[in-house]
């Protein structure tokens, strides 16, 4: 075992009671304490004081030009007060309850404090001496604890670093150490606790952040390329030819986007290799068609194919739109969800075991117990960010390895996806099928509320309809319910000369309720459709061409694009019009930039770059690893840098024996508590 893997009691100082009080930070091996870096720190160069701003923490240089005094008064109170010179200028020092401080001050020698500076009186009060002559320093801090202070943690990172900082080994080949002018391992950890100058704790975040890039790069790809060699998917020998018949049946021709993916997706199908494709694609590029080829082809390899979707309203929707896909051809589908009787689904469980049923499209109902698949070779998850990593995996296990697809209309920024989906392949819907008119987007004030209900007459007179989203408000659902019941009313009220029906959908409704009211307004008996973001994903009705968004600031501009995308898929040109009164400046960016660009993609780079990672998944299981040093939207150029240089060492098919990779493959294949669990 390396001095690095040991328990930090190895250190002098450290028993039993600090060790636990370390393990609450998260030290306990003397590896975890040297990797434990600051979050920031106190840049203390030394100023002169002109240009020092009022209470500014600074380190003053100068002569000391009037004799120690220390005073005392109260109980165990003291002020250590003198005088220092910088240029020509004079100043008072003075320290709180630090007398024996006056040891270090001598008249006429140069010392260096740290400090809080007071413009107005021109004093400081004093923090630190840092000695005569000595350099202001670039001083670490550390997240701490009731228990473990700065002070305990800085000296034992030192003794570390004296004690074991010669076991720390290089893990980076000389070569990319070299192209990317990197400092070595030990130097870089030493420099990120106590580094000299800003340039120097630059230079060692760099190759820390690199470090960590790469070899999280290294392992997923590590991952992926075995997950290839084995060989352990479901060849799905379909049908060229029947393939191509039923795409000559469809209504339109295939962009040749497209064309594109469903050439990749095909082609995994067909290899033994377990496919595990992420299918990108903003709203309305069409998707649903290029799912419906490829169910169609594992069905004529003989397989099943499953497509799940996370609500009921969405079920439906695809079963109809695959059933009119499929209208030419002789499939057998079935629909399965948590409203579907139980006489019907003891049926069309014992159908699906049989194998009668070739494709079933449902919500979670499809992962239960008792549901069991005859030949399972393809399943489809569609907004696959809805699903849990846990609920996909059951679905998986319903049958031999089947073939996965996850389909999903949120754009997801290149570098979370090479992050957050390093193990899949990627295939993009990039273009849009011609003739679709871009959607309009204006931004209004609420109190522009009504006058945009009146320009909106122009629309429902010419037979159009309206959606009307009310943000869900996470923290209360009632207040929710409320929000859209008022806004609902005052619709009503508002269109009650034109008698135009207005639905009201919201997440406390039940099911059966939610499918009534959407029929509705599919149907266009209802004109007007009020509803929290139930609708958000994927419903289709292209009569309707103006979506209004009240509070539009509460979404996020992925989600505002995913709303927006509900309108414009007709032939008519559509408007998105936003009611916001954004607090701060970020909110009114957002609503600017909604109004700039229908393009998904940028979208969501900006909503990374202005809300994190987290945000842009809309929920926060985002499955993206945590890193320590690197940051996905500030070192985005660099973990670029680190996926690229990883292929290109997994390029080489024996770069595991190479004597300038040994501390690599090392790395690479040591347990690491931080990526994956
Ligand atoms: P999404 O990618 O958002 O799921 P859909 O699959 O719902 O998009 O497709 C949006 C609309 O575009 C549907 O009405 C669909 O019939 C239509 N569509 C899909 N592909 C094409 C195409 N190549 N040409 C014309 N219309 C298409
Ligand atoms: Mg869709």
């Amino acid at each position: 075992m390396s001095g690095l893997e040991q328990s930090v009691q190895y250190l002098k100082g450290v028993g039993e009671k600090r060790a636990q009080d370390l393990a609450s930070l998260g030290i306990e091996t003397i590896g975890d304490l040297l990797g434990y870096y600051p979050f920031r720190y106190e840049d203390i160069q030394e100023r002169s004081i002109e240009e020092i701003g009022d209470q500014e923490k600074v380190t003053l240089k100068g002569v000391v030009v009037a004799p120690p005094v220390v005073s005392r008064f109260g109980y165990k109170k003291s002020m250590l007060k003198f005088r220092m010179m910088q240029e020509h200028a004079v100043f008072n020092v003075s320290f709180f309850n630090q007398p024996y401080l006056k040891d270090k001050v001598e008249l006429g020698e140069e010392l260096a404090v740290y400090g809080k500076w007071d413009a107005k009186k021109k004093a400081m009060t004093g923090m630190k001496i840092l000695g005569s002559g000595q350099q202001g320093e670039f001083a670490p801090i550390y997240h701490v604890s009731q228990k473990v202070k700065q002070k305990t943690l800085v000296p034992l990172i030192r003794q570390a670093f004296e004690d074991f900082g010669n076991e720390i080994e290089e893990n980076l080949p000389l070569s990319l150490q070299e192209k990317y002018r990197l400092l070595d391992r030990r130097q870089a950890m030493y420099a990120m606790h106590f580094p000299v100058n800003p340039e120097q704790h630059h230079q060692a975040k760099r190759r820390v952040v690199f470090e960590e890039f790469f070899l999280f790069q290294m392992k997923i790809q590590g991952l992926k390329q075995q997950e290839k060699a084995a060989n352990n998917g479901l060849a799905i020998a379909y049908d060229n030819e029947s393939l191509k018949r039923f795409i000559a049946t469809l209504p339109f021709e295939l962009t040749t986007a497209q064309k594109r993916v469903t050439n990749e997706i095909c082609s995994d199908m067909k290899s033994p290799q377990h496919m595990q494709r992420l299918l990108q694609g903003d709203v309305g590029s069409g998707k649903t068609v290029v799912a419906a080829i490829v169910l169609f082809a594992a069905v004529t390899a003989g397989f099943q194919g499953a497509l799940m979707v996370p609500t009921e309203i969405l079920a439906q929707q695809h079963m109809e739109s695959l059933n009119g896909l499929f209208d030419p051809l002789e499939v057998r589908t079935a629909l399965l969800t948590g409203s579907t009787s139980t006489k019907e689904r003891k049926a069309l469980l014992a159908e699906l075991a049989a194998g009668e049923i070739d494709i079933v499209v449902g919500t979670h109902a499809l992962i239960q117990e008792g549901v069991d698949f005859s030949n399972l070779g393809l399943v489809i998850t569609d907004e696959q960010h809805r699903f849990g990593v846990n609920q996909r995996r059951v679905l998986r296990e319903k049958g031999w390895r089947p073939d996965v697809l996850f389909m999903t209309a949120t754009p997801i920024p290149r570098t979370l996806a090479i992050t957050a989906y390093g193990e899949m392949d990627v295939s993009v819907i990039d273009e849009l099928p011609a003739g679709r008119i871009p959607i309009e987007t204006r931004w209004v004030r609420p109190s522009q509320l009504d006058s945009v209900l009146d320009w909106s007459r122009r629309e429902l007179k010419a037979g159009h309809q309206m959606y009307v989203i009310c943000p869900l408000i996470e923290e209360s659902e009632m207040l929710d319910v409320k929000n859209a019941t008022e806004v609902y009313e005052h619709l009503q009220n508002f269109f009650a000369p034109e008698g135009y029906g207005v639905g009201l959908l919201h997440g406390r409704m039940k099911n059966v309720e939610k499918d009534a009211i959407m029929e509705e307004f599919k149907d266009g008996k209802t004109r007007i459709l009020v509803s929290t973001t139930v609708i958000e994903v994927g419903v289709n009705v292209p009569n309707a061409t103006v979506m209004l968004i009240i509070d539009a600031d509460r979404f996020g501009l992925a989600q505002l694009h995913q709303l927006r995308g509900r309108v414009g898929r007709g032939a008519d040109a559509s408007y998105c019009i936003l009611v916001a009164e954004p607090k701060n400046e970020y909110g009114q960016e957002r609503m600017k930039i909604m109004t700039e660009t229908n393009n998904g993609f940028l979208l969501s780079e900006k909503d990374l770059e202005l809300r994190g990672p987290g945000e842009v998944f809309g929920f926060r299981q985002s499955g993206l690893p945590q890193f320590v040093a690197g940051d996905l939207v500030a070192d985005a150029n660099i973990l670029e840098v680190a996926r690229e240089e990883a292929a290109a060492v997994w390029q080489m098919k024996n770069w595991q024996q190479l004597p300038e990779y040994q501390g690599l493959a090392k790395a690479v294949t040591a347990p690491d508590k931080q990526f994956f669990d």
